[in-house]
């Protein structure tokens, strides 16, 4: 009897067990698959570099355009800004790493990185509003050639008149001669002209190469790490705002489970060349397919 009863307290006991464990994986499975267009990815500053000039909170401004790029396609909360994930306490900080984040989130998190690539873009900066004060010194050169060539052309017709007057002996030479050496130095102030004109299309040129060299143009100012440490974003460099949002929107994609894809105007496509901030066709598609939304 005594037997029979420790023998049903254990089977009770491995049956709760049974149960309890499958209800949990049950669970964890249906989150997990879910995840994450059910559940918002929750995400947290981590580091913040202040050398690139932007408040905390204007980052996150910039950050929730990005949201928000993916939210309207699909009209769902995906992202979430953890505001108070600097106050946790070390139960909070285990409980999420280890348990929360299969009920209510992935906690992602967005640092803001200085180094070269940044210190290159401002540069790059500097030497495009460089390039603009160039090229308008070259059109102020362009227009005073076309003024001298105007007022050469003229002293030129003038000296052919003083010419032919001297040939029928009714001009004076020294009159004529004031003419030539008129013209002679017109065509040397024009050549001299010229020369700084092609001098400073030359050094346009050889900038616009040093730019198109050195700027980022691969999605390199930004990338989503999803390792043993957790997930996060690293953001390196932003030549401006509507960059910022840009780099960010394509790495919170990646963080959606979103792939590359081949059209240049879409957020995922490999290289940040274009200036579209609406996904395309082949964006949301992805997107709609790890949501399983039907298109
Ligand atoms: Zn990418």
């Amino acid at each position: 009897m005594e037997y029979n009863q420790k023998r049903s307290w254990i089977l009770n006991i491995s049956l709760r067990i049974f149960l309890l464990t499958t209800i949990g994986f049950a669970i964890y499975i249906y989150l997990d698959g879910k995840r994450p267009c059910e559940v918002p990815t929750v995400y947290s500053l981590g580091a913040f570099d202040t050398r690139f000039n932007i408040s905390k909170s204007d980052f996150l401004g910039e950050i929730e355009k990005a949201e928000n790029v993916w939210e309207k396609a699909i009209g769902k909360n995906l992202f979430e800004h953890d505001s108070k994930s600097k106050e946790k306490n070390s139960f909070e900080e285990y409980f999420d790493k280890y348990i929360g984040q299969y009920f209510t989130r992935q906690v992602i998190t967005i640092n803001l990185i200085y180094d070269d690539r940044q210190k290159n873009s401002e540069q790059n900066r500097l030497l495009v509003s460089q390039i603009d004060t160039t090229k308008m010194s070259a059109d102020s050169v362009k227009q005073e050639f076309q003024a001298l060539q105007v007022g050469f052309k003229k002293a030129s017709e003038e000296y052919q008149i003083l010419l032919n007057e001297y040939k029928k002996r009714r001009g004076s030479y020294e009159t004529l001669e004031a003419k030539r050496l008129e013209v002679n130095s017109l065509a040397d102030r024009i050549n001299a002209l010229v020369r700084k004109y092609n001098s400073i299309v030359g050094s346009i040129n050889s900038v616009v190469q040093t730019v198109n060299r050195t700027a980022g143009k691969e999605f390199e100012e930004g990338e989503y790490v999803r390792d043993a440490s957790g997930e996060r974003i690293n953001i390196y460099e932003f030549g401006s705002r509507d960059i910022l949002v840009r780099v960010m929107a394509h790495e919170l994609g990646h963080a959606l489970g979103l792939e590359h894809n081949d059209n240049p105007a879409s957020i995922m496509y490999y290289l940040n060349t274009s200036k579209n901030i609406v996904p395309t066709e082949e964006d949301v598609g992805e997107l709609r397919g790890i949501c399983s939304i039907s298109q």
